[in-house]
């Protein structure tokens, strides 16, 4: 049951708090600036820092901290090209053309990098197939198709940036863990977001965020 799954032994881990901006509640406050987190999460969090989803697969990759929404594990990744690059172009869609009610900048997926250093292009995330959603068959969260747009940078436009993407996790994928075991659930992920950082003038921008 959920209420034994949670009532084990509570340990420190100060350095997993600034991967959590909200407290969930699983996350308690034991004194003013010392978290602890429920060991549940810990060890979700560890196996999961062990396991990048499969869409992120052929990149090279290295852990960041940063935290998604309210999500209780946010698993967060730089991403740099198999030939080193950095850098290049996020292609995607953007949200207001499918939304009438969404007048900012964001885009949907598929999202791809065009990568600057060799001009190769890999898929970073396409949400008919990946996530919680996608994985279930059941994706329904908005899609563009046809010709894609490159992301600029909100504050000087340029079109090269280095990519960031985080993946949120939370009950729905820990319950299908427990019951489906040796189920891959880094790819059940239920948030993503994916930002760019102008290789111009550093500026980060939120590029793709949705809940599958
Ligand atoms: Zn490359
Ligand atoms: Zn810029």
């Amino acid at each position: 049951m959920a209420s034994q799954r949670y009532s084990g032994s509570l340990f420190n881990f100060p350095k997993l708090t600034v991967l959590y901006d909200k407290l969930s509640p699983r996350t308690m406050l034991c004194a003013p600036s010392d978290l602890v987190m429920d060991e549940f999460l810990a060890d979700y969090l560890r196996q999961l820092r062990e396991r990048p989803p499969k869409c992120i697969a052929s990149f090279r990759r290295k852990l960041i901290e940063r935290s998604l929404g309210t999500f209780d594990v946010t698993l967060a990744y730089s991403l740099a090209c198999e030939c080193g690059s950095d850098s290049g172009v996020l292609l995607g869609y953007p949200l207001s053309s499918l939304s009438p009610d969404y007048d900012g900048e964001m885009f949907v997926g598929p999202l791809t990098f065009r990568c600057r250093g060799c001009d190769s292009s890999v898929i970073v995330i396409d949400t008919n197939t990946d996530g919680y959603h996608g994985m279930m068959d059941s994706a329904a969260t908005y899609r563009g198709s046809g010709d894609s747009s490159a992301f600029a940078c909100l504050s000087c436009g340029s079109d090269v940036l280095r990519p960031f993407v985080a993946f949120g996790y939370g009950d729905a994928v820990f319950d299908l863990d427990e019951d489906e075991p040796g189920i891959d659930y880094e790819n059940y992920f239920m948030g993503f977001a994916a930002y760019g950082q102008c290789a111009s003038c550093n500026t980060e921008s939120e590029v793709m965020v949705c809940d599958l």
